[in-house]
């Protein structure tokens, strides 16, 4: 199966089980995708136990996300047009970021400087969490 999720290489993994991964995504500073293990494409395609499981693993990750960026919102999506597998994308927003108010994948509206911050400690905060 030709899936770029599948045959990842180099991911910058956080954290992972038999069920999901958590990623680092160097697109945009503090931004996380949690990808599951085996090649599904819908969230019902999940058994209730292993929904359960993933949205309590997205919920501790933004509450993690929140404590050490501190930032305006978190944006949650899940898409999968592209590609897909199951992944859910957790963005961590600033009000005068590129994008804001608009969605990530929206055209840039203005340059900005996103508030530095020590990757290996964020990446132990949210490993932490597990
Ligand atoms: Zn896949």
């Amino acid at each position: 199966m030709n899936c770029p999720l599948c045959n990842a290489q180099n991911e910058d993994i956080i954290y992972e089980n038999t069920l999901f991964r958590i990623v680092l995504v160097d697109e945009i500073p503090g931004y996380i995708r949690v990808i599951t293990q085996k090649h599904i494409k819908e969230f019902s395609e999940l058994s209730d136990d292993e929904a359960v499981e993933i949205i309590t693993a997205v919920k501790k990750t933004e509450k993690a996300m929140i404590e050490f960026l501190k930032p305006d919102k978190i944006n949650i999506a899940s898409l999968g047009n592209m590609v897909p597998h199951l992944h859910i994308h957790m963005i961590p927003r600033y009000e005068n970021d590129p994008w804001w108010p608009g969605a990530t994948f929206c055209e840039k509206q203005r340059e900005y400087s996103y508030p530095p911050f020590d990757e290996k400690k964020y990446k132990e905060a949210i490993k932490s969490c597990f």
